[in-house]
């Protein structure tokens, strides 16, 4: 007698912003992100197939002087990314990058 062979769940990415999908098979779930057209390039989540929220690219607005941050395509510094689902939000924070010198 043959044994059930356990596929992992296949799973349907969309991204709100661009016209990229995504297929995983992942037992574990993890979020899905890529470099977003609609985003000016920056690093957003895909969403679910069939999950509405909207997902946006926070710009920076403190000073930013000589610091190292994150800029999307279009040279604006990016403080975050937001995903606002009908039952919360979640954000991917994008951190000034420390540098240090031994010189
Ligand atoms: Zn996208």
């Amino acid at each position: 007698m043959a044994e059930p062979i356990l596929m992992p769940p296949e799973r349907h990415w969309v991204c709100p912003n661009c016209s990229q999908v995504a297929l995983t098979f992942e037992v574990i779930p993890a979020p899905r992100f890529h470099l977003c057209a609609g985003l000016r390039g920056i690093a957003a989540p895909m969403l679910l197939d069939g999950v509405k929220a909207k997902v946006e690219a926070k710009e920076r607005e403190d000073y930013v002087g000589t610091a190292d941050v994150q800029t999307d395509g279009e040279g604006r510094p990016i403080m975050s990314v937001v995903t606002t689902r009908e039952d919360g939000q979640d954000c991917t924070v994008l951190a000034e990058c420390a540098n240090a010198s031994t010189d």
